[in-house]
Protein backbone atom coordinates (compact mmCIF):
# COMPACT_ATOMS: atom_id res chain seq x y z
CA UNK A 1 0.00 0.00 0.00
CA UNK A 2 1.28 3.37 -0.65
CA UNK A 3 -1.77 5.98 0.46
CA UNK A 4 -1.72 7.77 3.39
CA UNK A 5 -3.64 5.57 5.26
CA UNK A 6 -2.66 4.46 8.85
CA UNK A 7 -4.38 1.93 11.38
CA UNK A 8 -4.02 2.87 15.10
CA UNK A 9 -4.65 0.14 17.69
CA UNK A 10 -6.05 1.69 20.90
CA UNK A 11 -7.73 4.65 21.54
CA UNK A 12 -6.29 5.92 25.04
CA UNK A 13 -4.82 9.36 25.30
CA UNK A 14 -2.19 8.51 23.41
CA UNK A 15 -4.27 6.56 20.59
CA UNK A 16 -6.45 9.62 20.16
CA UNK A 17 -3.81 12.11 19.76
CA UNK A 18 -2.22 10.61 17.41
CA UNK A 19 -5.57 10.27 15.25
CA UNK A 20 -5.69 13.35 15.68
CA UNK A 21 -2.12 14.42 14.60
CA UNK A 22 -1.92 12.23 11.40
CA UNK A 23 -5.67 13.21 10.35
CA UNK A 24 -4.61 16.81 10.97
CA UNK A 25 -1.30 16.15 8.17
CA UNK A 26 -3.24 14.59 5.87
CA UNK A 27 -4.00 10.75 7.09
CA UNK A 28 -6.75 8.71 6.58
CA UNK A 29 -7.25 7.01 9.91
CA UNK A 30 -8.96 3.77 11.01
CA UNK A 31 -8.71 3.90 14.94
CA UNK A 32 -9.55 0.13 16.70
CA UNK A 33 -10.41 -0.03 20.41
CA UNK A 34 -10.88 -3.18 22.32
CA UNK A 35 -13.24 -1.60 24.92
CA UNK A 36 -16.77 -1.17 24.07
CA UNK A 37 -16.72 2.79 23.91
CA UNK A 38 -14.09 5.18 24.86
CA UNK A 39 -13.11 5.94 28.41
CA UNK A 40 -10.70 6.34 30.98
CA UNK A 41 -11.06 5.46 34.54
CA UNK A 42 -12.21 8.28 37.45
CA UNK A 43 -8.59 9.54 38.40
CA UNK A 44 -6.85 12.42 37.60
CA UNK A 45 -3.77 13.61 35.48
CA UNK A 46 -1.41 16.13 35.28
CA UNK A 47 -0.78 17.78 31.91
CA UNK A 48 2.44 19.52 31.78
CA UNK A 49 3.53 21.77 29.18
CA UNK A 50 5.16 19.93 27.22
CA UNK A 51 2.26 17.94 26.54
CA UNK A 52 -0.51 20.92 26.80
CA UNK A 53 1.27 22.53 23.64
CA UNK A 54 0.13 19.93 21.19
CA UNK A 55 -3.13 19.54 22.58
CA UNK A 56 -3.06 23.39 22.21
CA UNK A 57 -2.34 22.98 18.71
CA UNK A 58 -4.80 20.75 18.11
CA UNK A 59 -7.47 23.15 18.62
CA UNK A 60 -8.76 21.52 21.92
CA UNK A 61 -8.23 24.70 23.96
CA UNK A 62 -11.68 25.84 24.42
CA UNK A 63 -12.77 22.52 25.33
CA UNK A 64 -9.94 21.99 27.69
CA UNK A 65 -10.35 24.70 29.57
CA UNK A 66 -13.77 24.34 30.82
CA UNK A 67 -13.11 21.64 32.67
CA UNK A 68 -8.96 22.01 33.70
CA UNK A 69 -7.89 22.84 36.96
CA UNK A 70 -4.71 25.32 36.87
CA UNK A 71 -2.72 24.69 40.00
CA UNK A 72 -0.62 27.86 40.90
CA UNK A 73 2.55 25.77 42.22
CA UNK A 74 4.04 22.09 43.02
CA UNK A 75 5.30 21.53 46.28
CA UNK A 76 7.20 18.31 47.76
CA UNK A 77 7.09 18.02 51.12
CA UNK A 78 8.02 16.20 54.27
CA UNK A 79 5.34 13.68 55.10
CA UNK A 80 5.57 14.25 59.06
CA UNK A 81 5.63 18.31 59.81
CA UNK A 82 5.00 18.88 56.22
CA UNK A 83 8.20 21.16 56.09
CA UNK A 84 8.42 22.34 52.40
CA UNK A 85 11.29 20.56 50.62
CA UNK A 86 10.81 21.75 46.62
CA UNK A 87 8.59 24.24 45.31
CA UNK A 88 7.98 25.62 42.00
CA UNK A 89 5.48 28.11 40.48
CA UNK A 90 3.92 26.94 38.00
CA UNK A 91 3.31 29.88 35.35
CA UNK A 92 2.56 29.79 32.07
CA UNK A 93 4.54 32.42 31.05
CA UNK A 94 7.74 30.16 32.37
CA UNK A 95 7.32 27.69 30.09
CA UNK A 96 5.16 29.32 27.12
CA UNK A 97 2.17 26.60 27.87
CA UNK A 98 0.45 25.92 30.75
CA UNK A 99 0.32 23.35 33.03
CA UNK A 100 -2.85 21.34 33.62
CA UNK A 101 -5.06 19.72 35.83
CA UNK A 102 -7.70 17.08 34.67
CA UNK A 103 -9.51 13.94 35.06
CA UNK A 104 -8.24 11.17 33.02
CA UNK A 105 -12.33 10.93 31.56
CA UNK A 106 -12.54 14.59 30.59
CA UNK A 107 -9.33 14.57 28.62
CA UNK A 108 -10.90 11.31 26.64
CA UNK A 109 -14.22 12.49 25.97
CA UNK A 110 -12.29 15.94 24.74
CA UNK A 111 -10.20 13.68 22.23
CA UNK A 112 -12.89 11.27 21.31
CA UNK A 113 -15.27 13.52 20.42
CA UNK A 114 -12.85 15.42 18.44
CA UNK A 115 -11.84 12.33 16.76
CA UNK A 116 -15.52 11.55 15.90
CA UNK A 117 -15.88 14.99 14.41
CA UNK A 118 -13.55 14.14 11.53
CA UNK A 119 -14.78 12.69 8.47
CA UNK A 120 -10.69 11.11 7.99
CA UNK A 121 -10.78 9.25 11.07
CA UNK A 122 -13.27 6.23 11.69
CA UNK A 123 -13.02 5.02 15.22
CA UNK A 124 -14.69 1.20 15.64
CA UNK A 125 -14.95 0.31 19.18
CA UNK A 126 -15.38 -3.83 20.61
CA UNK A 127 -12.51 -4.55 18.31
CA UNK A 128 -10.41 -6.39 19.85
CA UNK A 129 -7.21 -6.68 17.46
CA UNK A 130 -5.91 -10.52 17.84
CA UNK A 131 -3.33 -10.66 15.09
CA UNK A 132 -1.36 -8.33 13.32
CA UNK A 133 1.49 -8.71 10.21
CA UNK A 134 3.74 -6.34 8.42
CA UNK A 135 4.83 -6.76 5.12
CA UNK A 136 7.32 -4.15 2.89
CA UNK A 137 4.05 -1.68 1.74
CA UNK A 138 1.57 -1.45 5.21
CA UNK A 139 0.39 -3.40 8.01
CA UNK A 140 -2.56 -5.12 8.92
CA UNK A 141 -4.63 -5.92 11.81
CA UNK A 142 -7.39 -8.66 12.51
CA UNK A 143 -9.98 -8.98 15.08
CA UNK A 144 -13.44 -10.69 15.19
CA UNK A 145 -12.45 -11.95 11.98
CA UNK A 146 -11.97 -8.76 9.91
CA UNK A 147 -9.20 -7.78 8.64
CA UNK A 148 -8.09 -3.77 7.95
CA UNK A 149 -5.20 -2.89 5.89
CA UNK A 150 -3.44 0.28 5.82
CA UNK A 151 0.04 1.78 4.60
CA UNK A 152 1.29 1.83 8.16
CA UNK A 153 -0.19 0.80 11.85
CA UNK A 154 0.39 3.03 15.21
CA UNK A 155 0.80 0.88 17.98
CA UNK A 156 -1.36 2.66 20.95
CA UNK A 157 -2.55 -0.49 22.88
CA UNK A 158 -1.06 0.00 26.17
CA UNK A 159 1.62 -0.96 28.68
CA UNK A 160 0.28 -5.05 27.61
CA UNK A 161 0.45 -4.11 23.82
CA UNK A 162 -0.76 -7.28 21.76
CA UNK A 163 1.30 -5.56 18.40
CA UNK A 164 4.58 -5.43 20.83
CA UNK A 165 4.06 -9.12 21.73
CA UNK A 166 3.89 -9.94 17.95
CA UNK A 167 6.00 -7.79 16.32
CA UNK A 168 8.68 -6.59 18.89
CA UNK A 169 9.41 -9.68 20.84
CA UNK A 170 10.20 -7.95 23.59
CA UNK A 171 10.15 -9.32 27.48
CA UNK A 172 7.26 -8.82 29.75
CA UNK A 173 6.72 -5.67 32.28
CA UNK A 174 7.82 -5.79 35.47
CA UNK A 175 5.62 -5.01 38.43
CA UNK A 176 8.36 -2.61 40.27
CA UNK A 177 7.20 -3.21 43.79
CA UNK A 178 4.56 -0.18 44.17
CA UNK A 179 1.09 -0.11 44.40
CA UNK A 180 -0.88 2.97 43.93
CA UNK A 181 -3.85 3.98 45.53
CA UNK A 182 -6.30 6.13 43.29
CA UNK A 183 -9.69 8.29 44.81
CA UNK A 184 -10.73 11.57 44.23
CA UNK A 185 -12.64 13.11 46.84
CA UNK A 186 -15.19 15.88 47.01
CA UNK A 187 -13.81 19.32 47.74
CA UNK A 188 -17.20 20.10 49.65
CA UNK A 189 -15.78 17.49 52.27
CA UNK A 190 -12.73 19.40 53.00
CA UNK A 191 -13.59 22.94 53.45
CA UNK A 192 -10.48 24.89 54.43
CA UNK A 193 -8.47 22.43 53.26
CA UNK A 194 -4.33 23.99 52.11
CA UNK A 195 -4.09 21.69 49.20
CA UNK A 196 -7.16 23.10 47.05
CA UNK A 197 -5.06 24.99 44.64
CA UNK A 198 -1.55 23.32 44.36
CA UNK A 199 0.02 19.78 43.38
CA UNK A 200 1.54 18.67 47.02
CA UNK A 201 3.26 15.71 47.47
CA UNK A 202 4.88 14.34 50.71
CA UNK A 203 7.65 11.68 50.90
CA UNK A 204 8.12 9.59 53.39
CA UNK A 205 9.42 6.51 54.52
CA UNK A 206 8.32 3.49 51.61
CA UNK A 207 5.67 5.91 50.44
CA UNK A 208 4.37 8.78 49.21
CA UNK A 209 1.42 10.65 48.46
CA UNK A 210 0.26 13.13 45.65
CA UNK A 211 -2.94 15.15 45.90
CA UNK A 212 -3.78 17.57 43.30
CA UNK A 213 -7.50 19.67 42.12
CA UNK A 214 -9.32 18.61 39.17
CA UNK A 215 -12.11 19.53 37.56
CA UNK A 216 -12.45 23.03 37.81
CA UNK A 217 -11.59 22.26 41.32
CA UNK A 218 -14.84 20.48 42.58
CA UNK A 219 -12.66 17.24 43.10
CA UNK A 220 -9.47 16.68 44.99
CA UNK A 221 -7.32 13.55 42.91
CA UNK A 222 -5.77 11.38 45.40
CA UNK A 223 -2.48 9.02 44.42
CA UNK A 224 -0.85 7.11 47.29
CA UNK A 225 2.30 5.05 46.72
CA UNK A 226 3.31 2.32 49.33
CA UNK A 227 5.79 -0.41 48.54
CA UNK A 228 4.76 -4.48 48.57
CA UNK A 229 6.31 -7.17 47.67
CA UNK A 230 4.18 -8.74 45.20
CA UNK A 231 1.33 -8.07 43.15
CA UNK A 232 -0.53 -11.04 43.18
CA UNK A 233 -3.83 -10.23 41.36
CA UNK A 234 -4.89 -10.91 38.47
CA UNK A 235 -6.00 -7.67 37.73
CA UNK A 236 -4.09 -4.24 37.62
CA UNK A 237 -6.92 -2.08 39.47
CA UNK A 238 -9.20 -3.50 42.46
CA UNK A 239 -11.62 -1.59 44.50
CA UNK A 240 -9.69 -0.51 47.18
CA UNK A 241 -10.26 -0.34 51.53
CA UNK A 242 -10.18 3.52 52.52
CA UNK A 243 -9.82 2.11 55.90
CA UNK A 244 -6.57 0.15 55.25
CA UNK A 245 -5.14 2.95 53.67
CA UNK A 246 -6.12 5.96 56.44
CA UNK A 247 -4.35 2.49 58.49
CA UNK A 248 -0.99 2.67 56.42
CA UNK A 249 -0.65 6.57 56.36
CA UNK A 250 -1.69 6.77 60.06
CA UNK A 251 1.20 9.48 61.49
CA UNK A 252 1.70 11.34 58.34
CA UNK A 253 0.68 14.80 58.56
CA UNK A 254 -2.61 16.28 59.02
CA UNK A 255 -2.96 17.58 55.59
CA UNK A 256 -2.72 14.04 54.60
CA UNK A 257 -4.65 11.93 57.31
CA UNK A 258 -7.43 14.85 56.64
CA UNK A 259 -7.66 14.02 52.83
CA UNK A 260 -7.60 10.15 53.43
CA UNK A 261 -10.50 10.45 55.93
CA UNK A 262 -12.50 12.75 53.27
CA UNK A 263 -12.29 9.85 50.50
CA UNK A 264 -15.45 7.29 50.11
CA UNK A 265 -15.26 3.68 49.98
CA UNK A 266 -16.33 2.87 46.30
CA UNK A 267 -14.20 5.68 45.43
CA UNK A 268 -10.97 4.34 45.78
CA UNK A 269 -9.00 1.39 43.58
CA UNK A 270 -5.64 -0.17 44.32
CA UNK A 271 -3.31 -0.32 41.22
CA UNK A 272 -0.33 -2.55 40.93
CA UNK A 273 2.75 -0.11 39.34
CA UNK A 274 4.61 -2.09 36.60
CA UNK A 275 7.25 -0.70 33.55
CA UNK A 276 9.78 -2.66 31.11
CA UNK A 277 12.98 -1.41 30.99
CA UNK A 278 13.84 0.61 27.48
CA UNK A 279 13.36 -1.09 24.34
CA UNK A 280 16.07 -0.70 21.77
CA UNK A 281 13.47 -0.09 18.62
CA UNK A 282 10.17 1.84 18.60
CA UNK A 283 9.40 0.75 15.14
CA UNK A 284 9.30 -2.64 13.05
CA UNK A 285 8.52 -1.81 9.31
CA UNK A 286 5.54 0.24 8.90
CA UNK A 287 4.97 -0.39 12.34
CA UNK A 288 5.20 2.01 15.33
CA UNK A 289 5.10 1.88 19.34
CA UNK A 290 3.73 4.63 20.88
CA UNK A 291 3.06 5.64 24.37
CA UNK A 292 2.95 2.84 27.00
CA UNK A 293 3.31 0.14 24.25
CA UNK A 294 6.55 1.55 23.57
CA UNK A 295 7.62 3.01 27.09
CA UNK A 296 5.71 2.37 29.97
CA UNK A 297 7.33 4.27 32.90
CA UNK A 298 5.91 4.00 36.80
CA UNK A 299 4.26 7.48 37.64
CA UNK A 300 6.83 9.09 39.69
CA UNK A 301 6.87 11.92 36.93
CA UNK A 302 3.57 12.07 35.42
CA UNK A 303 4.86 12.00 32.19
CA UNK A 304 3.41 8.73 30.80
CA UNK A 305 0.48 10.27 28.98
CA UNK A 306 2.40 13.44 28.18
CA UNK A 307 5.12 11.47 26.50
CA UNK A 308 2.21 9.59 24.54
CA UNK A 309 1.36 13.43 23.32
CA UNK A 310 4.66 14.02 22.56
CA UNK A 311 4.98 10.87 20.48
CA UNK A 312 1.81 11.57 18.25
CA UNK A 313 2.79 15.05 17.34
CA UNK A 314 6.49 14.01 16.52
CA UNK A 315 4.97 10.95 14.60
CA UNK A 316 2.89 13.06 12.85
CA UNK A 317 5.75 15.32 11.85
CA UNK A 318 7.70 12.44 10.81
CA UNK A 319 5.21 11.39 8.25
CA UNK A 320 4.66 14.86 6.54
CA UNK A 321 7.49 14.87 4.36
CA UNK A 322 9.20 11.87 4.03
CA UNK A 323 8.74 8.51 2.52
CA UNK A 324 6.97 6.41 5.65
CA UNK A 325 10.04 4.31 6.19
CA UNK A 326 12.41 7.37 6.62
CA UNK A 327 9.66 9.39 9.04
CA UNK A 328 9.10 6.09 10.83
CA UNK A 329 12.83 5.95 11.23
CA UNK A 330 13.18 9.98 12.36
CA UNK A 331 10.33 8.74 14.80
CA UNK A 332 12.45 6.40 16.47
CA UNK A 333 15.44 8.48 16.79
CA UNK A 334 13.72 11.21 18.13
CA UNK A 335 11.96 9.78 20.90
CA UNK A 336 14.02 7.04 22.05
CA UNK A 337 16.33 9.12 23.96
CA UNK A 338 13.93 10.90 25.61
CA UNK A 339 11.64 8.84 26.15
CA UNK A 340 14.26 6.30 27.94
CA UNK A 341 15.33 8.83 29.91
CA UNK A 342 11.97 9.97 31.43
CA UNK A 343 11.68 5.43 31.97
CA UNK A 344 14.92 5.92 33.95
CA UNK A 345 14.14 8.80 35.70
CA UNK A 346 11.02 7.93 37.05
CA UNK A 347 12.76 4.28 38.49
CA UNK A 348 14.98 6.80 40.15
CA UNK A 349 12.14 8.62 41.61
CA UNK A 350 10.81 4.96 42.68
CA UNK A 351 13.57 4.83 44.87
CA UNK A 352 14.73 8.01 46.16
CA UNK A 353 11.30 9.15 46.73
CA UNK A 354 10.90 6.51 49.55
CA UNK A 355 14.29 6.85 51.25
CA UNK A 356 14.23 7.28 55.24
CA UNK A 357 16.77 8.39 57.77
CA UNK A 358 20.07 9.40 56.82
CA UNK A 359 19.56 8.96 53.30
CA UNK A 360 16.39 10.98 53.33
CA UNK A 361 18.20 13.79 54.81
CA UNK A 362 20.75 13.50 52.17
CA UNK A 363 17.87 13.42 49.51
CA UNK A 364 16.12 16.69 51.04
CA UNK A 365 19.80 18.70 50.24
CA UNK A 366 19.92 18.23 46.94
CA UNK A 367 16.12 18.05 45.64
CA UNK A 368 15.32 21.93 45.09
CA UNK A 369 18.20 22.11 42.77
CA UNK A 370 17.89 18.81 40.77
CA UNK A 371 14.37 18.77 41.13
CA UNK A 372 13.78 22.15 39.23
CA UNK A 373 16.71 21.32 36.84
CA UNK A 374 14.63 18.05 35.50
CA UNK A 375 11.03 19.45 35.43
CA UNK A 376 12.66 22.41 33.40
CA UNK A 377 13.75 20.23 31.01
CA UNK A 378 10.99 17.95 30.74
CA UNK A 379 8.39 20.93 31.06
CA UNK A 380 10.50 23.17 28.27
CA UNK A 381 10.65 20.74 25.36
CA UNK A 382 8.66 21.73 22.33
CA UNK A 383 7.16 19.15 20.01
CA UNK A 384 6.75 19.93 16.44
CA UNK A 385 3.30 21.43 16.13
CA UNK A 386 3.62 23.78 13.25
CA UNK A 387 1.75 21.41 10.44
CA UNK A 388 -1.06 20.07 12.64
C1 LIG B 1 -1.10 6.10 39.29
C2 LIG B 1 -0.77 6.69 37.95
C3 LIG B 1 -0.73 8.07 37.80
C4 LIG B 1 -0.36 8.62 36.57
N1 LIG B 1 -0.31 9.98 36.46
C5 LIG B 1 0.08 10.53 35.29
C6 LIG B 1 0.13 11.96 35.14
O1 LIG B 1 -0.19 12.70 36.06
N2 LIG B 1 0.56 12.47 33.95
C7 LIG B 1 0.92 11.67 32.89
O2 LIG B 1 1.30 12.20 31.83
N3 LIG B 1 0.86 10.32 33.00
C8 LIG B 1 0.44 9.73 34.15
N4 LIG B 1 0.36 8.38 34.25
C9 LIG B 1 0.68 7.54 33.08
C10 LIG B 1 -0.46 7.49 32.06
O3 LIG B 1 -1.65 7.10 32.71
C11 LIG B 1 -0.17 6.51 30.93
O4 LIG B 1 1.17 6.66 30.51
C12 LIG B 1 -1.08 6.78 29.74
O5 LIG B 1 -2.43 6.63 30.12
C13 LIG B 1 -0.74 5.84 28.58
O6 LIG B 1 -1.59 6.10 27.51
P1 LIG B 1 -1.62 5.13 26.25
O7 LIG B 1 -2.64 5.71 25.32
O8 LIG B 1 -0.24 4.89 25.74
O9 LIG B 1 -2.11 3.72 26.80
P2 LIG B 1 -3.49 3.32 27.50
O10 LIG B 1 -4.07 4.42 28.25
O11 LIG B 1 -3.21 2.05 28.24
O12 LIG B 1 -4.47 3.01 26.28
C14 LIG B 1 -4.36 1.82 25.53
C15 LIG B 1 -5.69 1.61 24.81
O13 LIG B 1 -5.54 0.49 23.93
C16 LIG B 1 -6.66 -0.37 24.07
N5 LIG B 1 -6.20 -1.70 23.69
C17 LIG B 1 -5.36 -2.50 24.37
N6 LIG B 1 -5.16 -3.65 23.70
C18 LIG B 1 -5.90 -3.57 22.57
C19 LIG B 1 -6.10 -4.44 21.46
N7 LIG B 1 -5.50 -5.65 21.40
N8 LIG B 1 -6.93 -4.06 20.46
C20 LIG B 1 -7.55 -2.83 20.50
N9 LIG B 1 -7.40 -1.97 21.53
C21 LIG B 1 -6.57 -2.32 22.55
C22 LIG B 1 -7.05 -0.23 25.53
O14 LIG B 1 -8.40 -0.63 25.74
C23 LIG B 1 -6.84 1.26 25.76
O15 LIG B 1 -7.98 2.02 25.42
C24 LIG B 1 -0.03 7.78 35.47
C25 LIG B 1 -0.11 6.40 35.61
C26 LIG B 1 -0.49 5.85 36.83
C27 LIG B 1 -0.55 4.35 36.96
Amino acid sequence: MTDRSAIVVGAGIGGLTAALCLARTGWRVRVLERGGDVRELGAGLQVTPNSARVLLALGLGPRLEQVVSVPDAIELRDWASARSLFSMRLDTRAFGAPYWHIHRGDLIRVLADAVRARPDIELTTGASVDQVAVSATGASASFSGETVEASVMIAADGIRSTVRGQLFGEPETNFAGNVAWRGLVTADRLPGWEGLARTMVYLGPQAHLVCYPVRGGELINLVAVTETEQWEEESWSLPADVSALAQRFAGWHDTVTTLISAAESGQCFKWGLFDRPPMARYVNGRVALLGDAAHPMLPFLAQGAAMAVEDAAVLAESLSEQSVETGLQRYESERRPRTAWAQRLSRRNARIYHLEGMAAWMRNRVLGLAGRQVMTRLWSYEPPTSKL
